[in-house]
């Protein structure tokens, strides 16, 4: 894919900060973090939009770079807590997954106290998860 700055990353047409590299899966420190400082982009080569377009042997080769990774972020952060984030609508084009320290007091935090504390949740009964859950398991 010409376009795909992922896809330069693993070529080198990119210039990144690399974390890991092992067989199809590389980290990166992120240039643009978002949930806080450290953050990191671990993506398989193989250029599909979601993670879950990878195979089950792909996937668990980014799996083992998402926790090797996350080992390092947490040592050097001095944190046992590492998060992960995958939602695929900013860089809709390559499967990626962001890894990075969680505080308890970062933005992410912030943005999961409101989410607790919002409508849908508040709203939600349990017949509507019985529902909801009904679905997703027959899909
Ligand atoms: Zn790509």
């Amino acid at each position: 894919m010409e376009d795909c700055v992922f896809c330069k990353m693993f070529t080198g047409e990119v210039q990144t900060r690399k974390v890991y590299e092992e067989r199809d899966v590389i980290g990166v420190l992120d240039v643009a973090p978002r949930f806080a400082q450290g953050q990191c982009v671990v993506a398989h080569r193989r250029h599909v939009p979601q993670f879950y377009d990878l195979d089950d042997e792909e996937l668990a080769q980014l799996f083992v770079g998402v926790k090797a990774v996350a080992r390092k972020i947490g040592e050097v952060f001095h944190t046992p807590i590492v998060s992960i984030f995958s939602r695929g609508i900013s860089v809709p084009t390559h499967n990626h997954i962001l890894v990075f320290p969680a505080t308890g007091e970062g933005p992410i935090d912030r943005v999961l106290v409101a989410f607790l504390a919002a409508e849908i949740v508040r709203q939600t009964t349990p017949a509507q998860l019985d529902e909801i859950a009904e679905k997703i398991r027959t899909a």
